[in-house]
């Protein structure tokens, strides 16, 4: 059985838990890595990201918890293009992987670009739309709570919230889900958190805001350091609630 790369806005694959149960803002570091020291084939890291010195510090504090079967290699864009369909284009659910690994991973950065911009990259590179490679869905509108959303869509009942993203993939290892294969991280933190007052003005009706159901964010903590920066943003605004989704990981604080 092969499953069809999931899209952002139809997966529902891990359990929401709310923020303020899941993280204290202390400095949680523990001393393991991880929520377990990751072993992927491959790890791909794009060069714009040497661009942004946080994010390159990221990536060497992450690397620092995983054990690759290959060095980290720094990849330009063209080059990414070329390796999505050799190693990503049929990603089978997990439960038909035999022999099951860590997927490979992609470190890039989240863009913050017009629609026409983005259509421009991707016209140059159509191979990174897939997985999100190229790091364009750094949010997306799940229409939950609307009547033919609910009906085209099992009869689940939800708030609409905007989703914030910035992982897509997992190495859980649950057999009906799609996103084994690569994980693709986005590691400008800090650029993706200058840009959330921008998200959050977007409606400022809605209270409820979702991260980040295409993985279990708790897997790449600490060393991602997303989840107690999100915390602390959304612990500042009394009438605004995050909701992480969390799947089958215990590495909660
Ligand atoms: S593999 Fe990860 S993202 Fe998929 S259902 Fe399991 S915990 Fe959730």
């Amino acid at each position: 059985m092969v499953g069809r790369a999931p899209s952002v806005e139809n997966s529902i694959l891990c359990v929401p838990l709310i923020s303020f149960i899941m993280c204290s803002l202390e400095d949680t570091r523990r001393t393991y890595p991880l929520f377990r020291t990751l072993k992927p084939a491959k790890v791909y890291v794009t060069d714009d990201v040497y661009g942004d010195p946080a994010a390159a510090a990221r990536v060497e504090t992450m690397m620092s918890a995983i054990e690759p079967d290959a060095p980290l290699q720094c990849v330009t864009y063209d080059e990414l293009n070329d390796i999505a369909p050799q190693r990503w284009s049929s990603v089978p659910r997990w439960g038909a992987v035999v022999n099951p690994r860590d997927p490979d991973l992609v470190l890039t950065t989240g863009k913050f670009w017009s629609d026409e911009q983005k259509q421009s990259f991707l016209e140059k590179y159509p191979n990174l739309a897939t997985h999100d490679l190229a790091g364009f869905t750094v949010k997306a509108w799940r229409r939950d709570g609307e009547t033919d959303w609910r009906e085209e869509n099992r009869g689940t009942v939800c708030q609409s919230a905007w989703q914030l993203h910035s992982i897509m993939g997992c190495p859980f290892r649950c057999a009906y889900c799609g996103l084994g294969g690569v994980n693709r991280i986005l590691v400008n933190v800090e650029e993706y958190m200058a840009h959330l007052n921008e998200i959050v003005s977007l409606d400022p009706k809605q209270r409820l805001y979702k991260w980040d159901n295409v993985t279990d964010v708790s897997v790449f903590e600490p060393e991602l350091g997303h989840s107690k920066m999100l915390v602390e943003y959304f612990a500042d605004k009394p009438d605004r609630y995050l909701e992480i989704y969390v799947g089958k990981s215990n590495n909660i604080d």
